[in-house]
């Protein structure tokens, strides 16, 4: 009897202990805004040992990790990552959206009932109130307060939702006045070494410099020439070519926007990253923390030069200085054996349309204004002239209902006559009416409209766009389809207990935070719909 007790005893300490040795003492997650999977293996060659080859190399890399929903964008993909679900039930079905109720657009993180802490701009006023579900940083939280989540990104909606509703601090950049700032939401001052930080004025100092290649320009094989049809250019400069002369385009715009077109937008993310490192003494105890990171600037960069541009092969090179300067800091203030690092993206992006068409491949550019006013018309020629739809909207129309109820047409036979219309605009390849999405059964493309779409929030009639489509200008790219350049994305572990290896799983951003649960031994997030990638558990 005894020596089974005794037994017993020790297998409950053995699974403590086991239990205990697994969990970090801190959790990073970051987020590479915009960052095509492909991206890891085109700027391979030309990245350091300590950057991204040391989190693959020395890591687990998921090299078939998809968005499982649509519209591709940073708010609902930063909500996916730490909510573990989707839009259908995070409600974060866009940035901003069309809002049913006030009939005005609404951007994802916006509170008005929040004052800025840090500026007297009004770029502080925002919380997750409109995030409907907890994230694995909340989860954390509540079953511990003691732990300390912290988030940062140049952009709101980038720090704001991983922190999710009860960060110890959540900061991003403030355009009107160069500091990093916070919302009321969240903590009632700035603490001391964001202010410290802010005072350096580091943002400023690479603004006054020049934005030169990291290497010989010829090193950027991989990059279309220098000057191209396919770039725009940063505000204030007629050309995208090397060198760009921050400090005359700072000083004539006084633009501080400037920097998130440039790799030291995360460059200063990072730095920021390792004061909060040290100063907040995240990982020192025995309270897991969370140091929530995005880097923004990648995004700006796409978006401006698109993936084909010596400026976009530079940010990534110079990013992966950024990662190995933090992996480094982690090193140093945390111990290697304490940590663990996610990194994965909000969303992918896809080639410059105009080059791919160049090179024979189907894609075109979608006139959203002109769609929006033909078919309001054409809703006019069958019912009689009237404002019929209220907004288009993340490929979705809100239909005026009230107005349909007044004149007493069925709301969901108007649906079908939209549907039914939207399907001869070119560059349509479908369209959904919210009954089809409620109740419809299929594969892609339908199955990611439907866990993008809030039966509350969403629209009446929803469009995919052909492959290669966007609505966007002519030159640099965007993102936010159901097509895989938007939706596969990279997914490296690093750290305490992972093991190095490599899967080709098929797996959905909601995976994560299960993952990380699992790993931190809390709930789930309370809405989440994925499973934990068990090749980075065992
Ligand atoms: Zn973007």
């Amino acid at each position: 009897m005894y020596r089974i007790k005794a037994i017993m005893i020790g297998l409950v300490m053995m699974v403590s202990i086991d239990s205990m040795a697994q969990k970090p003492k801190l959790v990073v997650g970051i987020v590479v805004d915009q960052m095509r999977y492909d991206y890891l293996n085109q700027y391979w060659d030309n990245f350091g040992e300590d950057g991204f080859k040391r989190l693959v190399n020395d890591g687990y890399n998921c090299k078939n990790m998809h968005y499982n929903y649509v519209p591709t964008y940073t708010g609902p993909g930063h909500a996916a990552i730490y909510t573990g679900t989707t839009p259908s039930t995070n409600g974060i079905i866009s940035n901003n959206w069309f809002d049913k109720e006030s009939g005005t657009l609404i951007y994802c993180v916006d509170d008005s009932s929040q004052t800025t802490i840090g500026s007297t701009s009004i770029n502080g006023k925002k919380s997750s109130h409109l995030n409907l579900t907890t994230t694995f940083t909340d989860e954390l939280k509540l079953t511990n307060m003691e732990s300390k989540v912290i988030s940062i990104a140049l952009k709101d909606r980038g720090a704001v939702l991983p922190g999710g509703h009860m960060p110890n601090g959540s900061y991003w950049f403030d355009d009107a006045t160069g500091k990093w700032i916070s919302s009321s939401a969240f903590v009632s001052k700035l603490p001391s070494w964001v202010i410290k930080y802010n005072e350096s004025e580091k943002a400023k100092e690479y603004l006054s410099g020049q934005w030169t290649t990291l290497l010989d320009i010829e090193k950027y094989t991989f990059s279309e020439p220098d000057i191209s049809n396919y770039e725009g250019v940063l505000l204030g400069e007629q050309k995208a070519v090397f060198p760009h002369d921050l400090n005359s385009l700072f000083s004539t715009t006084q633009n501080w926007n400037l920097i998130r077109n440039t790799p030291f937008g995360n460059t200063i993310t990072m730095e920021l990253a390792k004061e909060a490192l040290k100063a907040e003494l995240l990982g020192k105890d025995n309270n897991t923390d969370i140091l929530a990171v995005s880097f923004s600037a990648t995004d700006y960069v796409g978006h401006t030069f698109g993936p084909q541009a010596v400026e976009h092969q530079d940010t990534y090179l110079r990013l992966d200085q950024d990662i190995a300067s933090l992996l480094t800091e982690l090193d140093n203030q945390v111990g290697e054996d304490n940590y663990v690092v996610f990194l994965t993206a909000d969303h992918g992006a896809v080639r410059v349309p105009n080059l791919l068409l160049d090179n024979n491949i189907p894609a075109g550019y979608f006139n959203g204004i002109a769609v929006l006013n033909n078919t309001n018309n054409y809703l006019s020629a069958l019912h009689g002239g009237g404002n019929w739809i209220k907004a288009f909207n993340n490929y979705q129309f809100f239909l005026n209902t009230e107005l349909l109820l007044e004149k007493g047409i069925d709301i969901e036979s108007v649906e079908r006559e939209l549907g039914r219309y939207a399907m001869t605009i070119k560059g349509v390849s479908n369209a959904y009416t919210s009954n089809d999405l409620i109740t419809g059964k299929g594969g892609k493309p339908m199955s990611l409209i439907q866990l993008g779409y809030n039966q509350k929030r969403s629209g009446n009639v929803a469009i995919v766009l052909e492959p290669g489509w966007i609505y966007y200008g002519p030159t640099g790219t965007t993102h936010g389809s159901a097509y895989t350049y938007d939706t596969h994305v990279p997914m490296l572990w690093y750290g305490a207990g992972i093991k190095k290896g490599s899967t080709t799983r098929e797996m959905y951003i909601t995976d994560i935070a299960s993952t990380v649960s699992i790993m931190l031994d809390i709930s789930f997030p309370n809405g989440n719909i994925g499973k934990p990638i068990s090749e980075v558990l065992d």
